[in-house]
């Protein structure tokens, strides 16, 4: 599969990951649009939200509790960060790998 989220799991493409798991993967976004941007990432090739199943419910859930877990890592808990999932066309979702961005470390503009 051609997939570039899945070749960073696979250590096939390089990264530059801060917290792995057995299920959950967190690196640095390649194009950072603020001073912290990170990707937290399933290793299950799930596309998007859209293809969310019921037996996904924990794995959305840890991906929540280690986005507050990388957020004191980074040192942005406090000040406050923003969590986005892109889904589909319109909302600009370039990978067709479910990813949350965790986005801070500076007054971010709302739209
Ligand atoms: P989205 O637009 O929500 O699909 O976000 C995909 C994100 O993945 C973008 O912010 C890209 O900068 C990021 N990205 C793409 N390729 C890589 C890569 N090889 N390593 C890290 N981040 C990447
Ligand atoms: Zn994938």
């Amino acid at each position: 599969m051609n997939c570039i989220f899945c070749k960073i799991i696979k250590k096939q493409v390089t990264s530059d990951i801060i917290f792995e798991n057995e299920r959950i993967i967190v690196f640095k976004d390649i194009e950072p649009i603020a001073p912290v941007h990170l990707l937290i990432v399933p290793k299950k090739h799930i596309l998007s939200i859209n293809q969310l199943e019921d037996e996904d419910k924990e794995l959305i859930g840890e991906m929540f509790l280690i986005a507050r877990e990388v957020s004191k890592q980074e040192k942005v808990d406090k000040n406050g960060y923003r969590l986005i999932f892109n889904v589909g066309e319109d909302a600009g979702q370039t990978v067709d790998h479910l990813h949350l961005h965790l986005i801070g470390g500076k007054k971010l503009p709302w739209a």
